[in-house]
């Protein structure tokens, strides 16, 4: 159960709602952002009836629901949630679309992608300068010199900045120059690196593990949001399959079905979801018709010598082309695309 507290409650009515709690056998979390909740968990194994919450003093509202993502839930929380990325809202009527290279390679093609894809509608930029690769051998990522040449590209193009943290040890560096901290589908659940960000108040990009249930997505979300960040948008990004025709299954499925389960907003990686670059319009413009809020797309200037990821990169033409398609297909849709 979720108990929503009044915004004039008292520090000392706060305790007493959680020691009724405690008394009746539920453990009680008490979450501040964005308003002060307590997610009461029956972790016992046998049924708990829950006690006469409603009249004490300070509790605005008790919502009753067994679910295990109280706080991700639309049943907790019905309204969809817009997350504001610096001025870029997240989840609202806008379809948002972020792109660039797969991993920051200099300043040069980074400012060029930048420039680029900005003419064609993107308003954040993604690139990792931390890259999780299979091969301990393989590009590894700028590191620090990469974030300062996305923080240079932000301020000739003023566009939002994603990038990938893999590290707890790095979020405070990676969040000094990010709009948007990327939890990639490798560390989906990594519990410690969800906890700590859930201690920023930083947007979130959170992929979906490569092999993760719906169910273990939105627990993942929950992590960052018991941890007091609000702002998390989910993005679905493939998952394994048998086939080798396509590099993971897009599983577009999974946007009607997190959309009735939860108010966050969710976005669609075709690149890292088919592996090629000429399923991704077709996969955007479903993405956009199956009620996506988004996409990230990789986009590189010359995508057969990226240094990673090429080939499931778009060029920028194509780029530029896919995003005036898009911007016709949302208008019956009632979605807009700002191109
Ligand atoms: C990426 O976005 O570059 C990336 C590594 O994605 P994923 O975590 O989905 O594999
Ligand atoms: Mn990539």
């Amino acid at each position: 159960m979720t108990i929503l507290v009044s915004s004039s409650a008292t520090k000392q009515q706060l305790r007493r709602i959680v020691e009724t709690l405690k008394r009746s056998g539920w453990d009680p979390f008490v979450v501040n952002e964005p308003t002060t909740r307590i997610v009461g968990m029956n972790n016992s194994r046998s049924p708990l009836t829950a006690p006469p919450l409603e009249d004490l003093p300070g509790v605005e509202k008790v919502v009753h629901s067994s679910t295990q993502f109280p706080l991700a839930s639309r049943e907790c929380h019905p309204e969809s949630t817009v997350v504001d990325v610096d001025g870029v809202k997240v989840g609202g009527q806008e379809f948002v679309v972020i792109a660039g290279p797969c991993a920051v390679e200099n300043e040069d093609v980074l400012l060029e992608t930048a420039r680029l894809v900005r003419k064609g509608g993107a308003k954040i930029l993604r690139g990792g300068a931390f890259k999780p690769r299979t091969s301990p051998y393989a590009f590894q990522g700028l590191g620090k010199q990469g974030l300062k040449l996305l923080a240079r590209a932000r301020e000739e193009t003023g566009l939002k900045i994603c990038t990938e943290v893999m590290d707890t040890a790095d979020i405070g560096l990676v969040a000094e120059y990010a709009d948007i901290l990327q939890i990639g589908s490798r560390n989906m659940a990594n519990y410690a690196l969800l906890r700590k960000i859930g201690r920023t108040k930083k947007p979130v990009l959170l992929k979906r593990g490569m092999s993760a249930k719906v169910s273990e997505f939105l627990l993942a979300a929950e992590y960052v949001l018991s941890n007091g960040n609000p702002n998390v948008i989910l993005c679905e990004r493939g998952i394994v399959g048998f086939d080798v025709a396509t590099r993971n299954i897009l599983d577009l499925a999974c946007v009607p079905v997190v959309k009735s389960l939860s108010h966050l907003p969710i976005l669609i990686d075709p690149s890292h979801g088919t592996g090629y670059r000429q399923y991704i319009a077709p996969l955007s413009k479903a993405a956009l018709a199956v009620g996506g809020d988004g996409l990230l797309i990789e986009v590189h200037p010359r995508p057969e010598s990226a240094w990673c990821d090429g080939q499931q990169s778009m060029g920028t033409d194509q780029f530029a082309t896919l995003m005036k398609e898009l911007a016709t297909l949302a208008v019956p849709l009632g979605r807009t695309i700002d191109v």
